[in-house]
């Protein structure tokens, strides 16, 4: 089983390092990560500048772009045969509910997706790698039972893990995405010379996080598998609009 790797935290994060050395009992691995953090960094492509490839001394490729970058070129000019399978974390911090929608882990793996290849992103819920054992060990399991029972089409998942001891984690369950309040207001500060800076705010507390949804599960203590599709389509609106656009004044 050939094994692509990937993050957002960029190549020398130790969620990336351990989701690696997790991987390598289950296949061959590549690892391919960006040279710099860029968690938040969606699905962006790097359209406006070259990008460099180069080795670090562990063996890892790091790329000066985005999760994106890294998965796209692995795919289309690094590999010479396409991966099984892509991983990408395992992520410093949660990616629940809205935050998926800026998650340059879950995008690296989307990336994958993309062309065809089943893709999991991992989260470790709370910043700081205090329990990346435990999560790499979740990680090989999940994908232990991948290999073992295969999904038949390829499949995208969103896991996030508590961080906790992988004794106190109770098991792993399907869930959905929850929802956040809007994120915590800009925070303004004053440069150097006297200009106005501004850092974006923190993400929103849970607002839809009952039974059955991502927040829900991490909060009592399961690791929350989401499969996600691409489709932004809102079928259910398609028909409101659609009518909308066809009426007329009169
Ligand atoms: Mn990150």
């Amino acid at each position: 089983m050939r094994i692509l790797v990937s993050n957002d935290d960029g190549y020398l994060a130790p969620g990336l390092a351990a989701l690696a050395d997790a991987m390598r009992a289950l296949g061959e691995v590549t690892v391919v990560a960006p040279e710099q953090n860029s968690s938040g960094a969606s699905n962006s492509l790097t359209l406006s500048r070259p990008l460099t490839i180069s080795q670090a001394q562990n063996g890892f490729t790091f790329i000066n772009g985005t999760p994106s970058d890294c998965v796209h070129i692995a795919l289309t000019g690094l590999l010479e045969q396409m991966p099984d399978l892509i991983v990408s974390g395992i992520n410093n911090g949660q990616n629940m509910g809205d935050d998926t929608i800026y998650s340059g882990t879950v995008a690296a793996a989307m990336e994958g997706y993309l062309f065809g290849v089943p893709a999991i992103a991992f989260s470790l819920l709370d910043r700081g790698f205090e329990h990346v054992d435990a999560a790499a060990e979740i990680a090989r399991e999940l994908v232990e039972r991948y290999i073992e029972r295969p999904i038949s089409s390829p499949f995208l998942l969103n896991v996030n893990i508590p961080n906790l001891p992988r004794a106190q984690i109770k098991g792993i369950i399907g869930t959905r995405l929850g929802k956040r309040h809007p994120s915590e207001p800009v925070i303004r500060m004053i440069n150097p010379r006297g200009d106005p800076i501004y850092w974006i705010g923190a993400a929103g507390a849970a607002r839809e996080g009952g039974p059955g949804t991502d927040f829900h599960a991490t909060a009592s203590g399961y690791v929350s598998v989401t499969p996600l599709q691409i489709d932004l389509t809102h079928n259910g609106q398609l028909p409101a609009v659609s009518e909308w656009l066809a009426a007329r004044a009169t």
